[in-house]
């Protein structure tokens, strides 16, 4: 096909995945905006007055994602008419060493690209809602470091997919497979022990009823867990969350310090040498939010729910298959003359070029449908570990936990049916408690 006609073919099908979720997201906003009243359905939910928070935070929220999702779009088309790989990659051949130079520039001009718009969501937006909890020099302060450390652990990476790409013959794909497999196992393992501590602190869970349930629990369960965490997510954002990690028998479990409240939140705050917000009468500004701990168990459970079926196992198989069938599409499409001078390269494109614009603006359909994939699978495990709670008799108590960790995250239980089908990986907080009531 000729070059030209080929870029306008590959704008054209990102200008339609662009309208397809614009139109998701532009669905659930008219829904938000259409249902200014809580509906009856909810009410056991929701009361009135989080119903107008959550609602009015949902479509400011909404409506920015369309802003972005409009301007991103707008970035895109002039970049690839633009030419702008074919240029930064010859300024790049410039200096001693391009792969280095390029992925420093892109990931530099993306930064600066988005960096208006996330200053304008988090101390607008999300602080507008009472969620932001950075200053603006902390913000600046972690989103350099996290630009940083993505260039310096892409390097490596660039250099040795190149390597593989240019060294690996036919089956060169399978060899970038494996690495890209290997390199995602050493992440997992590094990630949590030395990169995420660089960006929150994690404290061990104190003593008390807490611990000594959750300890309990795995027990009965033989989770081999070894560590409990409490990460201060409440330093930089109010929304909450807990999670587990680690490989074979060596087990840890994370929960937001913002999941917790009353006593075990105020030893918390103690151990990671933090302030609670007042207000100016003197009582916490936290105090309405966070859970009990039975609450927090059963959280737990559902989570260890996901251990116990193999889910994280699966996942990963899952994505690893992705990969390789996304490698195996790309070695087709690597070598394409008239390809690469679609993206403005004449003779061919360097390899980590070729990698980078046909994994991004190629396979957008395969990426969209593995996207709606894995949201289905994910959804089915989040309802397989509720299920698997409630077996253990935590139906009641996860079922109130889910309804205020949905308050507490201003969360609103009315959603459009198309858009909730293919973007929530966690289902609504309702089909989750009329699922467990089941159980009661
Ligand atoms: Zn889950």
């Amino acid at each position: 096909m000729d070059p030209r006609l080929l870029l306008h073919s590959i704008v054209g099908v990102n200008f339609l995945l662009f309208l397809w979720e614009f139109f998701l997201t532009y669905r659930q906003k008219a829904k938000h905006d259409s249902t200014p009243k809580r509906p009856r359905e909810v009410e056991s939910i929701i009361s009135e007055g989080d119903f107008v928070k959550a609602r009015s935070y949902s479509i400011d929220h909404l409506s920015f994602s369309m802003i972005r999702m409009l301007i991103e779009c707008g970035i895109m088309i002039a970049m690839l008419y633009g030419g702008y790989y074919s240029y930064l990659w010859s300024l790049s051949e410039l200096t001693a060493y391009p792969i280095a130079a390029f992925l420093i520039l892109h990931y530099l001009i993306a930064f600066i690209i988005d960096l208006p718009l996330s200053l304008y969501e988090n101390f607008v937006i999300e602080d507008s809602h009472g969620f932001n909890k950075y200053t603006i020099s902390f913000y600046m302060f972690d989103a350099v470091k996290k630009l940083i450390l993505t260039t310096v652990i892409t390097i490596p990476l660039g250099w040795g997919a190149v390597w593989l790409m240019e060294n690996g013959g036919d089956l060169f794909f399978i060899y970038l497979w494996l690495f890209i497999s290997v390199v995602i196992l050493g992440m997992m393992t590094i990630y949590p022990a030395y990169i995420a501590p660089l960006f929150d602190q994690y404290s061990p869970l104190p003593d008390g009823q807490l611990k000594t349930a959750i300890e309990e629990l795995a027990a009965k369960l033989h989770y081999p867990l070894t560590k409990i965490y409490v990460v201060d997510g409440s330093t930089r954002s109010g929304h909450s969350n807990a999670y587990m990690y680690g490989f074979w028998k060596n087990k840890r479990i994370v929960l937001y310090d913002t999941l917790l409240s009353g006593e075990e939140k105020e030893k918390v705050y103690a151990a990671l040498g933090k302030e609670e917000p007042m207000h100016e009468d003197g009582r916490s500004k936290e105090d309405e939010k966070g859970m009990g701990v039975e609450e927090v168990v059963a959280v737990v459970a559902h989570e260890l729910g996901h251990w116990a079926l193999s889910h994280t196992t699966r996942q990963l198989v899952t994505a690893e298959l992705n990969i390789l069938l996304a490698l195996f599409c790309f070695s087709f499409f690597h070598n394409n003359e008239n390809l690469a001078a679609a993206f403005g390269f004449n003779g061919g494109a360097p390899p980590l070029l070729s990698l980078l614009v046909i994994m991004q603006y190629m396979m957008v359909v395969y990426n969209e449908a593995s996207s709606l994939f894995t949201v289905f699978i994910t959804r089915r495990m989040e309802f397989e570990a509720d299920e698997y709670a409630a077996k253990l008799g935590f139906a009641p108590k996860l079922s109130t936990a889910l309804i205020k960790l949905s308050k507490d995250n201003l969360t609103l239980p009315v959603n459009d049916d198309l858009y909730s089908l293919c973007r929530h990986t966690h289902p609504p907080v309702t089909e989750r408690v009329e699922t467990l009531k089941k159980f009661m």
